[in-house]
């Protein structure tokens, strides 16, 4: 089997939603905000690149932005080869 880590790919959706929860802590009061990417979205996300996520934190006011990288790999299950 072969996998080609694919990048610079972009993704034709507007709103990419996925059934994933992740927590961060606010750096000036320490709450855990959450950000549910199966409400918020990505837009026209591009494989292996930077995207923004914000959070607001609704006890001290402060909102800050955290990277991640959305990665997508593609598995060939056959005798053949992956050309390009
Ligand atoms: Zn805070």
């Amino acid at each position: 089997m072969t996998e080609i880590p694919l990048k610079g790919v972009s993704i034709d959706v507007k709103r990419l939603y996925l059934p994933v929860l992740l927590k961060s802590n606010c750096p000036d009061c320490t709450e855990e905000l959450y950000y549910d990417m199966s409400i918020d979205n990505l837009s026209y996300p591009v494989m292996g690149e930077t995207e923004y996520i914000h959070f607001y934190c609704d006890e001290c006011g402060c909102e800050y932005t955290r990277d991640l990288v959305l990665k997508m790999t593609l598995e060939y299950e056959d005798e053949g080869e992956i050309i390009e």
